[in-house]
């Protein structure tokens, strides 16, 4: 279980699970770190996928930032490690004709 490798992907590789529930792309939006305030784009962070869901963290200091769940028809969604996430609405006007 701690293995205690660095075995992980990109915040790009949560783009399919995260567009079942988010009608933005997730990917492009800017998160904010509880833990040391560092604010980078959520493509940028480290992904494990190895688990029964999506664990994003920080790619600065490794905090949790976002848990994603998938138990049968619910999604289970834990946002708690970021004081902030921006999305850019911008999008949503460009397919939405
Ligand atoms: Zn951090």
């Amino acid at each position: 279980m701690s293995s205690n490798n660095y075995d992980y992907l990109d915040g790009n590789a949560a783009a399919g699970e995260l567009s079942k529930i988010f009608a933005l792309d997730v990917t492009a939006a800017e998160g904010q770190c509880a833990h040391c305030g560092a604010t980078k784009r959520f493509a940028e962070a480290h992904l494990y996928m190895q688990g029964p869901g999506v664990v994003a963290r920080c790619a600065v200091c490794e905090h949790l930032l976002l848990r994603y769940v998938n138990v049968r028809q619910r999604v289970f969604l834990d946002v708690r490690g970021m004081t902030y996430l921006c999305l850019d609405t911008s999008q949503l006007q460009e397919s939405n004709r």
